[in-house]
């Protein structure tokens, strides 16, 4: 990136209210099956020129092919029942009744790549694509085949890299995987977490970023936040195994959030995705309180490694809320490029 702070976002944006219902997680589509192809494509189009028109460097497709960021991909795998349901607890915090691997996992087909060339056809600009990491994928399943958490995320980052490295082929710069598992289950991160996720980006020549957030603005992580402490050091636990990882961009929240800042010296040496945006609030940052949360971040990463960018996914947020988070934050990070370049 010859850019000095290329801002992006973590993931998905709100959606057009004529194809789902607006201000909702993970809602379903409203428009019938024939239409359907030709609307996400519009949707992501307008959000594509939203986040152009803001100025954002490195760009997505805002998710807006997809209902949720993790069952939609396994939806188009082999080997998981999604009639049969079984109850579960995600990442420790929250009931929800999710599909049972039934055999073993495999992927038919291409999942995503489809519409990585789409929006690769609409923009000369650099974009990311995003993928749910193998240690979030197992935690949103029941398992009655494998009943092994490492066995069934080591399939999953086989099938992740072979998705990936066709989304690398479709001219997607930067592949992210979001793992906010990792902010839960730090045993078995540091065990086979972060190993499995170096399988998925396996061979890859495109950059490759793990995204490590404490959720959505729902209610079930705003409690959770609140259980947290005055200091969230959750992110201590697992940077000393990343630092020495084969991923090269680390994706963090760091907006409104109790993670003390100077844990990203322990991940020197990588390219930090600074969130600077909050989603779990509708109140707009001033560009001046972006600057501030990355000039801080600056103390402890290097200004050709800072990527300005969101603490996560910004879909249940009001568009004219969401668009307003793009404009500061680039104006935030142009605040500081004029700083650095004198
Ligand atoms: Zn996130």
């Amino acid at each position: 990136m010859k850019r000095l702070l290329p801002t992006s976002t973590a993931g998905s944006l709100p959606k057009p209210s004529w194809l789902a219902q607006p201000e909702t997680l993970w809602s379903p589509w409203k428009l019938p099956d024939d239409t359907l192809f030709e609307g996400k494509q519009d949707a992501l189009r307008l959000c594509l020129g939203d986040q152009l028109q803001a100025g954002i460097d490195i760009v997505s497709d805002g998710e807006q092919t997809r209902q949720h960021f993790v069952t939609t991909f396994i939806e188009h795998l082999s080997g998981v029942d999604f009639e049969k349901r079984e109850t579960v607890r995600i990442r420790n915090r929250y009931d929800a009744s999710v599909p049972t691997v039934v055999d073993a996992v495999s992927r038919q087909k291409p999942v995503f790549v489809e519409d990585a060339k789409f929006l690769r056809q609409q923009t000369t600009q650099p974009i990311k694509w995003a993928l749910p990491g193998p240690m979030t994928m197992i935690d949103t399943l029941y398992d009655s085949h494998y009943k092994s958490r490492e066995k069934l995320a080591w399939e999953f980052a086989k099938i992740l890299n072979e998705e990936a490295k066709e989304l690398e082929a479709a001219g997607v710069d930067i592949i992210q995987f979001d793992e906010p598992a990792f902010n839960v289950f730090f045993d078995e991160v540091n065990d086979w977490g972060i190993a499995a996720l170096e399988r998925a980006v396996e061979g890859l020549k495109c950059e490759t970023a793990v995204h490590i957030c404490y959720g959505y603005g729902i209610k079930a992580n705003t409690d959770w936040k609140k259980t947290l402490g005055s200091e969230w050091r959750q992110y201590e636990e697992i940077f000393p195994k990343l630092q020495t990882s084969a991923i090269d961009i680390i994706s963090l929240e760091c907006q409104n959030s109790r993670v003390p800042m100077e844990l990203i010296e322990l991940i020197r040496g990588k390219k930090v995705m600074v969130g600077a945006i909050d989603v779990a609030t509708h109140a707009i940052e001033t560009p001046e309180e972006v600057a501030a949360t990355l000039r801080k971040a600056l103390q402890f990463v290097d200004a050709d490694k800072l990527y300005p960018s969101t603490n996560c996914g910004m879909t249940p947020l009001p568009r004219r809320v969401a668009q307003g988070k793009l404009h500061a934050l680039s104006a935030g990070a142009e605040i500081l490029r004029r700083e650095l370049l004198g």
